[in-house]
């Protein structure tokens, strides 16, 4: 009788050893080098910060292309597919990816609304100023780089909660991109201040430079409010040119991330000249200048003072 509970107590311990060697062999395996979390983004700059604090402990894939409007997006079966496989994704929020529900959509379909997390929730909204359009939150608060801190923040927190393990690689990351991103600012800062302040109207397509203009010191002018809307509609176009005939405004805009024509037709009826492109909505190719946050950043501002500055 004894050796018999003791023959099953070896049996059960056995067993027992065998339960804890797998549980935590797939806990090592979950954090080996080569295991690297998966994390969608839902447009370029967005991605660009993840891959700044992830560095090679994440893979990171980017949504909506480049050059191309994360308000309004038909996500193609790769973009389900990452979705469905992502440890994390990342979205703008502040109603950026809301036309028609295309990314709501997307989480319900992959049922991924859990895994997801909203960057700009540590940001204070600014909102549309649009008769019946006050209550609208306006998405582009990533044009003030202090802002862009704030969504950092958010995306090392969760990626710290995602895989602790590698917590202090994720902090030193965060400090060292912080670092340049104040850098940045302290660059557009003083890069601003040299134009009088009388010629600080910027005129792009979209009103997508509130949160900068505040930041910046500048007022911005704009042909439509958000891309959402509908562009260049007879009453827009001559408010726009208004604004531009009556401040004699010496330099346009255009973004990359919008079809260029609208604003040619103002630049042929003003007079005043589309100075460059501009980056909001996208980051440029990789490769192109302005291909991360920090350079499309300062693209912006050195082709704003260059422009405003004639
Ligand atoms: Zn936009």
């Amino acid at each position: 009788m004894k050796k018999q509970v003791i023959g099953v107590l070896l049996a059960l311990m056995i067993v027992l050893s065998a339960c804890s060697e797998t549980k935590s062999n797939s806990t090592e395996a979950s954090t080996t080098p080569d295991e690297k979390l998966k994390i969608v983004a839902t447009y370029s700059v967005i991605a660009d910060m993840v891959e700044n604090v992830a560095g090679d402990k994440a893979d990171v894939y980017s949504m909506v292309p480049i050059g191309t409007d994360p308000h309004m997006y038909d996500p193609l079966p790769q973009d389900t597919k990452e979705v469905s496989q992502a440890d994390l994704v990342f979205y703008n929020g502040l109603n950026l990816e809301t036309g028609k529900g295309w990314f709501q959509d997307l989480l319900k379909v992959t049922n991924k609304t859990n895994a997801a997390f909203v960057v700009s929730e540590e940001v204070t909204p600014m909102y549309l100023s649009e008769k019946g359009k006050e209550t609208q939150e306006d998405p582009h608060a990533w044009l003030d780089i202090q802002n862009g801190i704030k969504y950092v923040d958010v995306i090392t927190k969760q990626i710290i909660e995602k895989d602790p393990d590698n917590k202090q690689y994720y902090l030193d990351n965060q400090a060292a991109y912080v670092a340049k991103l104040e850098e940045a600012d302290q660059y557009a800062k003083d890069q601003i201040a040299k134009v009088p302040a009388e010629k600080r109207i910027l005129v792009t397509s979209e009103g997508a430079f509130k949160y900068f203009s505040k930041a910046y010191g500048f007022e911005a002018a704009y042909i439509w409010e958000i891309n959402t809307d509908n562009q260049g509609t007879p009453e827009q176009m001559n408010r726009i040119i208004d604004i531009i005939k009556t401040n004699r405004i010496p330099a346009l805009f255009v973004e990359t991330s919008v079809n260029p024509k609208t604003m040619e037709t103002v630049s042929n009826e003003t007079g005043a000249p589309i100075h460059s492109k501009i980056f909001t909505d996208s980051l440029a190719k990789k490769g192109e200048d302005g291909d991360t946050y920090i350079t499309m950043i300062k693209w912006n501002i050195d082709k704003v003072t260059e422009g405003l500055s004639q």
